[in-house]
């Protein structure tokens, strides 16, 4: 069966930078299940795994606008320490949750300079290649339920909604 549209596709995968960093991979844990063509996986890999079969192994560059976009300026601001008045022991690297006129946003905390913090909303993938290793293991069609979802069900994923 190759890979369509309401496919419920499994894949291990290994994501790696332009310097060969490891970013994330399955292969050491449990394989990733999705709903094809559901917006589930970013736009550049989802695209090249349709019509893929069992056992094909793909790899994949995918630039940033069929992937976590661009990196967008506008979305670092500095603002004053006593802003963030209820968070101890604010420093570099630390994940911060925010209000925004959008909802809530997670921002990242990029530098610390005298009384001025920087906050990056920005994916932390943004701008960046992905270069994925991809072998697909399972295909097969999606349930009713699970097209009604949107996503996935696996073995004794039961109802969390
Ligand atoms: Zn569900």
């Amino acid at each position: 069966m190759a890979i369509a549209q309401d496919s419920v596709v499994t894949i291990h995968y290994t994501l790696k930078d332009d310097a060969g960093e490891i970013l994330d991979s399955s292969v050491e844990a449990e394989p990733l299940a999705y709903l094809h063509g559901h917006g589930n996986l970013v736009p550049g890999l989802e695209r090249e795994l349709e019509g893929k079969n069992v056992g094909d192994k793909i790899n994949v560059t995918v630039q940033p606008q069929d992937g976590y976009g661009d990196y967008d300026q506008r979305l670092v601001q500095r603002v004053p320490r006593r802003a963030l008045a209820g968070i101890a022991n604010v420093r570099v690297g630390m994940r911060l949750q925010t209000q925004t006129a959008e909802g809530p946003r997670t921002v990242v905390v990029t530098h610390l300079i005298g009384d001025m913090v920087t906050l990056d909303a920005n994916h932390p993938l943004a701008g960046k290649a992905l270069n994925f290793e991809v072998e697909v293991t399972d295909v097969r069609a999606a349930t009713e339920e699970e097209l009604s979802h949107g996503h996935v069900h696996g073995p004794g994923d039961h109802h969390h909604h």
